[in-house]
């Protein structure tokens, strides 16, 4: 029977004295000691092979969280052959139990796992706890109920004219799939996964490095939700080992991605490659970047606009797919806008995320680190880049970048263009004295960057919202008017873009869940 469609979950604030504050904070306490040596689970046993590797808190070096090990192609092949093992069972489990475990995981993080997941994002990814409860706890509750909602709602049923009956059943693919997951969401991370796995299919997981400590939780709360062994298998290290290794069998059936834009092209032309040896076409759904835009009309609301920005920018360091990363805003009102947008910043408190007075974290790791500073060196010396806020930045302790707002000279500057993936965002202030102004600024917005991820825009006008909407509509699969291009919430605003952005697949909808079925009709004549 299809299931009416759930609430959003709340968003617990974590208020000082609150409940839910104590409950994150012992479990913080606890979990910065445990440091598990964390398993690959494959068929449902802990295996520790691989060399090994530390996994550290971002925002403090000193805070050792946990040892994971590089399962490289042995454990990738085993962790195929588990999934292969179990997929006839999984596929003969009734729809209903299938929707029963996550609903059940859903229930648990909702309750006593909450803290759990929580902890481990704000520790290993350096998320504070508000922008931990809106991924690891709200987005992923959401994922799993929802998901559960439009599963059994996915069938229409073919008609049968007298003396036929035909029906359409959704059979799992045939084979496995490969869910490769991102450091920045724990809930795409759990999501990924879960969502094949619902749909009756077997998975090996790929978690990213930097969200290991999560995934081991999110892992655990699958078993404990009752998922059986085999069904989803887990395996750390490196990324393009494990994926060669599954890219390389035939029985590859889908590959569920969220991630850079080249590691998902390298995947794709793999999978061209080998294309006649596979038993069944795979299914390749991907999220890969963005370089999403924030367009401010002459009419825009001054202050509505600042706090989008800084938010859309800043909030979890930028490390958003769909972070704002290049805004447009009309001379006219720029001065006003930045003299705002700055004071906003100047307040953002940077550090360590377990002290809830910080708004921002540490960059995920050295690599990122690195890569930003050099982008920050450059445009300190760039003649046509004028850096106007951007302080903190520093490695010694953590990985801190600090909030960097750069006004841009030169419209095709690749600040622009290029994803950085960090709290850095270019602003180009366009001519706004004439309509063709405002044309030419669009046509900026549209052709820029290849992305088409998310996008925002600001206008009390109806007339010029309407014409960005027109003007804009391939440039982003996820488009705000009047509020920032992130947060997206399950079953409100389904996710994803296309472009170099990906296939668009909106996760948590009906539209992805669709991806992990291959429909069988059947008629019957009487
Ligand atoms: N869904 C998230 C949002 O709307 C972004 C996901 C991502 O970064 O991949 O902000």
């Amino acid at each position: 029977l299809p299931r009416p469609l759930p609430h959003n979950e709340p968003v617990l604030s974590y208020a000082s004295g609150s409940p839910e504050r104590a409950a994150l904070k012992a479990r913080l306490a606890s979990m910065a000691k445990e440091q598990p040596d964390v398993p690959h689970v494959v068929a449902g046993n802990e295996l520790r092979d691989g060399a090994p590797y530390e996994v550290r808190a971002p925002h403090d070096h000193s805070l050792l969280l946990a040892t994971c090990h590089d399962g490289g192609a042995a454990i990738a092949t085993k962790a195929i052959d588990a999934a292969l093992a179990a997929a006839p069972g999984w596929a003969a489990t009734p729809f209903e139990e299938r929707l029963r475990i996550f609903t059940r995981a859903a229930e648990l993080l909702a309750g006593p796992w909450r803290p759990v997941l929580n902890a481990a994002t704000m520790l290993g990814q350096s998320k504070t706890a508000y922008q931990a409860e809106i991924d690891a706890a709200c987005e992923l509750i959401d994922f799993l109920r929802f998901n559960v909602a439009y599963a059994s709602r996915l069938v229409e049923q073919p008609i049968s004219p007298p003396g036929i009956s035909n029906t359409l059943e959704l059979r799992p693919l045939e084979g496995f799939i490969l869910a490769i997951t991102p450091f920045n969401f724990t809930a795409i991370a759990g999501n990924l996964p879960s969502a094949c796995a619902l749909m009756g299919n077997v998975v090996v997981w790929k978690p990213a490095e930097n969200q290991s400590l999560a995934a081991y939780h999110t892992m655990r709360l699958f078993e404990a939700a009752g998922l059986p062994p085999g069904v989803i298998n887990v395996v750390y290290g490196n990324g393009a080992t494990v994926a060669g290794t599954c890219l390389a069998r035939p029985e590859l059936a889908g590959v569920h991605f969220t991630g850079s834009t080249t590691v998902f092209q390298s995947i794709w032309r793999t999978v061209g490659e080998n294309v006649a040896r596979y038993r069944t076409y795979p299914r390749l759904v991907g999220e890969t970047g963005g370089k999403d835009f924030v367009f401010a009309h002459t009419s825009a609301e001054i202050e509505a606009l600042a706090v989008g920005l800084v938010r859309g920018a800043f909030e979890y360091q930028g490390q958003k797919c769909s972070a704002a990363s290049r805004a447009y805003i009309p001379r006219s009102i720029w001065p006003k806008v930045r003299d705002l947008a700055v004071d906003h910043i100047k307040q953002i408190r940077m550090g360590d995320v377990t002290d809830f007075r910080n708004l921002m974290g540490a960059v995920i790791n050295e690599r990122a680190w690195t890569r930003l500073s050099g982008w920050r060196e450059r445009l300190a010396g760039d003649p046509k880049a004028k850096i106007l806020t951007g302080d903190g930045w520093s490695r010694e302790k953590g990985w801190f970048a600090g909030p960097t707002l750069v006004e841009l000279s030169d419209p095709a500057h690749p600040l622009l263009a290029e994803e950085l993936f960090g709290p850095v965002l270019g602003v180009y202030v366009y001519d706004d004295s004439t309509e063709s102004g405002v044309d030419a600024a669009l046509d900026l917005v549209d052709r820029t960057s290849p992305y088409g991820l998310t996008g925002a825009v600001f206008a009390r006008d109806r007339a010029a919202v309407a014409k960005a909407g027109a003007r804009l509509r391939q440039a982003a699969g996820n488009f705000y008017v009047n509020d920032k291009p992130t947060g997206a919430v399950v079953g409100q605003q389904p996710f994803g873009g296309s472009r170099a952005s990906g296939t668009n697949d909106k996760a948590g909808s009906a539209y992805n869940l669709l991806r992990w079925a291959s429909p069988r009709v059947i008629k019957e004549t009487f």
